[in-house]
């Protein structure tokens, strides 16, 4: 299967900002179009920056866009949220559900990511649920243990790999610089794939993304590693050059 190269580009940036950093990355593919034989490429940006980015890719076939998340809600009376159904009448294809940032800071918790999930689903979104255990929890030797709670927990009837991509992503390495060792990465995607069967339709081509300070310098073996489906991208999505040099990595 392809590798998905996928850029979360959080909240950074001014609208012209995004305007180039699109524009850089499409001039990029063009001029190498080769990385589009092996990679899917998918950008994230914030939700006022989408309108500009669909504009931006609109008549490429290059690079898809996707949101970094959703409401659980399917409309109403839910001020400052957006609903699965507005992102996708945008133009999104993607969301990124249950990042380890809006597990930490907003409280998200995997019934809820479920929900979100579901609503992404029936928007006829493709959800990408993140996973990834702490320090601590890593330290303890519970790696495995947590990832396991966080996929049955949030994963939702329905899931398939039509419709739903799993981030593996280590929360102590998610913008710190340290990335899991690529070993290490293959264990826990292996363990991850064994984990879809019974849970998702079709899990053998259901991809695994990785993320957590990937770079160019280590894309290429922890994209090599087995199960490594593609990579969830922060840092170094927010450069052409640098996103499309882990595509390279690939
Ligand atoms: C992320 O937050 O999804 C991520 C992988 O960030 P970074 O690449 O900056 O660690």
């Amino acid at each position: 299967m392809k590798k998905l190269i996928a850029g979360n580009w959080k909240m950074n940036g001014t609208l012209d900002d995004a305007r180039v950093l699109i524009a850089d990355i499409l001039n990029g593919l063009h001029a190498q179009p080769e990385l589009l034989k092996t990679c899917d490429f998918l950008v994230c940006p914030p939700f006022l920056h989408i309108s500009a980015i669909r504009h931006a890719v609109y008549n490429s076939k290059d690079v898809v866009f996707g949101a970094q998340d959703c409401a659980a809600a399917e409309n109403g009376a839910h001020t400052g949220e957006i609903s699965a159904a507005m992102l996708r009448d945008s133009g999104c294809s993607h969301v990124i559900l249950g990042h380890s940032e809006r597990r930490q800071h907003q409280g998200e918790t995997d019934a809820l990511i479920r929900k979100k999930a579901e609503r992404a689903h029936a928007a006829g979104l493709i959800a990408i649920i993140c996973v990834g255990e702490t320090a601590d929890e890593r330290a303890a030797g519970n790696e495995k243990k947590v990832v396991e709670a966080q996929i049955r927990g949030s994963l939702p009837a329905g899931a398939s790999a039509a419709n739903t991509v799993i981030a593996y992503e280590p929360v102590w390495a998610i913008g710190t610089g340290k990335t899991a060792m690529p070993a290490d990465a293959e264990v826990m995607h292996g363990f991850i794939r064994e984990l879809l069967s019974g849970q998702v339709e079709n899990p053998e081509n259901t991809r695994i993304l990785y993320g957590g300070s990937m770079k160019p310098d280590s894309a290429k073996a922890l994209l090599a590693a087995k199960n490594v489906d593609g990579g969830l991208i922060g840092g170094a999505s927010l450069t052409a050059r640098e996103f499309l040099a882990i595509a390279q990595a690939a």
